[in-house]
């Protein structure tokens, strides 16, 4: 078992009492963290972790440029966004900035959830409809309308069971477990496009959204060409596109700063947060003016704390840390080392059923058989529970908990990741 510290166990005891039960907490008995530099975590005993699963802080836990610019703007000012100070113009420019020219409007708000919520309103909007397409086993959040999109049973047992009836959907385009695999992947778009163009001559349709990169999977690229056809088609159906990114965008994926541009298509309307933020609560929806402009039709957008002067701060520290730090360069070529050493146990070790991803979004898929792929979860969940002692932070994820979530900070370095595929050699060597 691991050595959990006495006191741990009394503040664990006062969480689980005052918070609601749905709100869980990583492992059964978890360290109690105290502390974090860079890639690193460190518990109330002084033990060190890896942190190779957190895509949340990704400029690093801690950074010093971060935490100086957060404090000093806290010193200075943090109002709400009707207010006219420089921070939220400049870290809109910013983010603007990262996309294509035609994404130039920005909407800042504070969670994942809440951009891809507005981002659906936007959708519905600006045209006047309705009914959305979404792709299945995916996770979009828990507000409203961001919930009402997700269908990722890790999250919802009943999801597709429950979803209200805007909400259409087009099977989960996973090319190593879903219906269609391997080299039999590109018929994913035309059955998307079809269901997509028979619901567009029976309801009113607003839009499609979907991950650009299927992160619920543990980082499968879509098929290629998928969203190029999809888009096409919802376009046709006068319906607008919504890429969340707000897992898979702003730089993890090492190549390429969005996940769309893997895809090579451009979004109507673009959700981002997590990484935003390093942490902190930012998110943002960008689109193009004239979309933005018909939000006015359902009245008026504020969102107290999006793009306060502190968010705007953090924001725009973040994206010029990762520029100068060269952290998407970093995720590209940390990345792609990872995912050579991860492949290679692979040909080692039978439950390594293959590895996903690109850049820093890596998902290590174990399974009983590989003819079958019968998930390993119980298994993935044992390796999680082992790592940790060893000394390394990291979950299960998908709609069979049988992959393991590889998204460490974007700075981690090339000795972290080998101490990580070294870990966990072993685990897969030794037993857990
Ligand atoms: N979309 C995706 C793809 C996500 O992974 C998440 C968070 N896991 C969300 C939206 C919701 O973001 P948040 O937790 O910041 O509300």
């Amino acid at each position: 078992d691991p050595v959990v510290p006495v006191g741990a166990h009394e503040v664990l005891r006062r969480r689980e009492q005052v918070l609601a039960e749905v709100q869980e907490h990583y492992y059964a008995q978890p360290p109690q963290i105290e502390r974090g530099w860079r890639e690193h975590l460190a518990d109330v005993d002084g033990r060190v972790y890896l942190d190779m699963v957190n895509n949340v802080t990704s400029v690093g836990h801690a950074h010093p440029r971060v935490a100086e610019a957060a404090g000093r703007q806290l010193r200075l000012l943090n109002t709400n966004s009707r207010f006219h100070y420089a921070a939220v113009a400049e870290f809109a420019e910013k983010i603007a900035a990262t996309l294509p020219d035609e994404l130039d409007t920005v909407f800042l708000v504070n969670s994942g959830s809440e951009a891809v919520d507005l981002a659906l309103r936007i959708v519905m909007a600006s045209t006047g409809r309705r009914h959305v397409v979404a792709m299945r086993e995916a996770y979009h959040g828990w507000t409203f309308a961001s919930d009402a999109v997700s269908t990722s049973v890790a999250d919802n047992p009943n999801a597709l069971a429950t979803r209200p009836d805007w909400v259409h959907t087009v099977d989960a385009a996973n090319s190593y477990r879903g219906t269609y695999r391997g080299q039999e992947a590109h018929r994913y778009a035309p059955e998307a496009v079809a269901t997509i163009r028979e619901l567009a001559g029976r309801v009113d349709l607003a839009g499609f959204v979907a991950e650009t990169y299927f992160g619920n999977a543990g980082g499968v690229a879509l098929p290629p060409g998928y969203l190029e056809a999809v888009y096409a088609a919802v376009r046709e159906a006068g319906g607008l596109t919504v890429a969340d990114e707000v897992q898979v965008g702003y730089g993890r994926l090492g190549h390429w700063f969005w996940g769309f541009e893997q895809q090579g298509v451009v979004p109507d309307v673009v959700a981002v947060a997590k990484s935003v933020g390093n942490g902190t609560p930012v998110g943002a929806v960008v689109t193009r003016r004239e979309v933005a402009d018909r939000y006015r039709t359902q009245g008026y957008f504020f969102s107290s704390t999006g793009g306060s002067p502190v968010s705007s701060v953090v924001g725009a520290t973040v994206l010029d840390v990762i520029r100068e730090e060269r952290l998407q360069e970093n995720a590209a070529t940390v990345g792609t080392h990872l995912r050579e050493r991860l492949r290679e146990l692979g040909t080692r070790h039978e439950l390594l059923g293959t590895v996903h991803g690109d850049g820093l979004y890596l998902g290590v898929e174990f399974v009983r058989d590989r003819t079958t792929l019968e998930p390993a979860t119980a298994e993935t969940a044992a390796i999680c529970d082992r790592l940790l002692d060893l000394g390394v932070v990291m979950q299960p994820t998908g709609d069979h908990l049988n992959v393991l979530k590889v998204k460490p900070p974007l700075c981690v370095a090339r000795e972290s990741v080998d101490y990580f595929a070294d870990a966990l050699d072993r685990v897969l060597t030794e037993g857990w």
